[in-house]
C-alpha cells in the first residue's frame, strides 16, 4: 500500500457549493474543481478546533490511513492540503447520500436489502482488518451510497492502525454502536467492528438499534447487559448472526474466534451472497439513488451555510508543526 503523491492544490482551485454534512469538528462541502468543473467532496477542519479537542493525532492518522487504502467500498481520497486556518481533504463526491437517510426514509429494510449492505460493509471492514486497521466508527451515517447503489464508507477520523500490540484504548465512536470493551476501557481491537456490524444489521432490519435509551448512560448499561429483543417475525439466520456478533464477551464473538472473519462470511445469513459479484460490481444493488446530474445534492440534508473564511494575508499559523504531514 504505497502512499500516492498528489500535486498540491489550494482552496482557490475549488468553488465551494453547499454543505453535504457535518462532523465533530468539520464540515464536508460539495465543491467544483475550477480547472475541469468536476465535483468533489471537500472535508474542511479548523486547526484551532482540532487542537482544542485534542484530535491532532486522529486527524493525521485519518489522512495517513485513507491515503494508503484502496477498496471499491471505501471512499477515495484524492489529496489533502492546508492553509493557516484549516486542513482540507479532497474526496470523490458520493452522490447517493447517507445510508442513514435512506433507512430513516424507508423505516426498515427487507432481508435482502439488509443482507446486501451488511455484506458490502463486511468486505470493507475485512479489507481494513487485513491491513491491520480498525475502523471504530461504523454507523449508517458513515456509509454512503454511490451512483450505482454500492456503498462507500467515509470518515476515518477514529480509524486506528494497530501496531504489534493488537489493541488500543481511546474512547471514541457513537454511543449506540460502542462495543462493551470500549465502554469498560478494556482495550479494544478488530472485534469492535464486528460488534458494530451486528448493531448495523439489526438497525437495518428493525429500523432502530438494539440498545436504545434517551441518554448515553442508559445505552451503555443496556450494551453491557447485552439483552437483545428480537420480534417474532425476525429472520432466524439474521437473529443467529446478530446474537453471535453482539456477544458481550469478545472472546466468544463471531469474527474474533479461531477462523476470524471467515465465520461471518460463511454464516448462513450470507449463504446466497455472491461475494465476488459484489466486489466486481456485477450484483445489482437493491436501490439505485435518484440524481439528475453529477453535482445533484437531493440525497443530502440541507444545512445552514457558514460564511466563507477570511484569512488575513499576514496571519501566522501557530499550528504549522502539528500538521507537517498533511
Ligand atoms: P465526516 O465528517 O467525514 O463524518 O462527514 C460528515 C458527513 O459529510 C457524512 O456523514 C456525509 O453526509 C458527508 N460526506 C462525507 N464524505 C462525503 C463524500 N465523499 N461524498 C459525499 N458526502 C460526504
Amino acid at each position: 500500500m504505497a502512499e500516492v503523491t498528489h500535486p498540491k492544490y489550494n482552496l482557490h482551485d475549488f468553488k465551494r457549493l453547499i454543505t453535504l454534512g457535518t462532523g465533530t469538528f468539520g464540515r464536508v462541502f460539495l465543491t467544483r474543481f475550477r480547472q475541469t468543473n468536476n465535483f468533489f467532496a471537500m472535508k474542511v477542519m479548523k486547526k484551532s478546533e482540532i487542537v482544542r479537542l485534542k484530535q491532532v493525532e486522529h486527524i493525521n492518522s485519518e489522512k495517513s490511513i485513507i491515503s494508503r487504502i484502496n477498496h471499491p467500498f471505501i471512499v477515495n481520497m484524492l489529496c489533502t492540503f492546508q492553509d493557516t486556518l484549516n486542513v482540507y481533504m479532497l474526496m470523490e463526491y458520493v452522490v447517493g447520500g447517507e445510508l442513514f437517510s435512506h433507512l430513516r426514509h424507508t423505516g426498515r429494510f427487507n432481508i435482502s436489502t439488509s443482507k446486501f449492505y451488511s455484506a458490502e460493509v463486511f468486505l470493507a471492514i475485512d479489507y481494513l482488518h487485513q491491513h491491520n486497521i480498525v475502523y471504530r466508527d461504523l454507523k449508517p451515517e458513515n456509509i454512503l451510497i454511490n451512483r450505482n447503489g454500492h456503498i462507500k464508507i467515509t470518515d476515518f477520523g477514529f480509524a486506528k492502525k494497530l501496531g504489534v500490540e493488537d489493541r488500543t484504548w481511546t474512547l471514541c465512536g457513537t454511543p449506540e454502536y460502542l462495543a462493551p470493551e470500549i465502554i469498560q476501557s478494556k482495550g479494544h481491537g478488530k472485534a469492535v467492528d464486528w460488534w458494530a456490524l451486528g448493531i448495523l444489521t439489526y438497525e437495518m432490519l428493525q429500523g432502530y438499534p438494539p440498545f436504545f435509551d434517551d441518554n448515553a448512560f442508559g445505552i451503555y448499561e443496556k450494551i453491557l447487559e447485552g439483552k437483545i429483543y428480537f420480534p417474532e417475525h425476525f429472520d432466524i439466520y439474521a437473529k443467529d448472526l446478530i446474537s453471535k456478533l453482539l456477544m458481550v464477551d469478545r472472546t466468544r464473538r463471531l469474527g474474533n474466534l479461531q477462523r476470524g472473519s471467515l465465520d461471518i462470511k460463511n454464516h448462513q445469513f450470507f449463504s446466497d451472497i455472491n461475494w465476488m459479484g459484489l466486489l466486481n460490481g456485477t450484483v445489482i444493488p437493491p436501490m439505485i439513488p435518484i440524481y439528475m446530474s453529477q453535482g445533484d445534492t437531493r440525497n443530502f440534508e440541507r444545512y445552514d451555510e457558514p460564511l466563507p473564511d477570511i484569512i488575513p494575508p499576514d496571519m501566522i499559523d501557530p499550528y504549522q508543526e502539528l500538521f507537517r504531514d498533511f
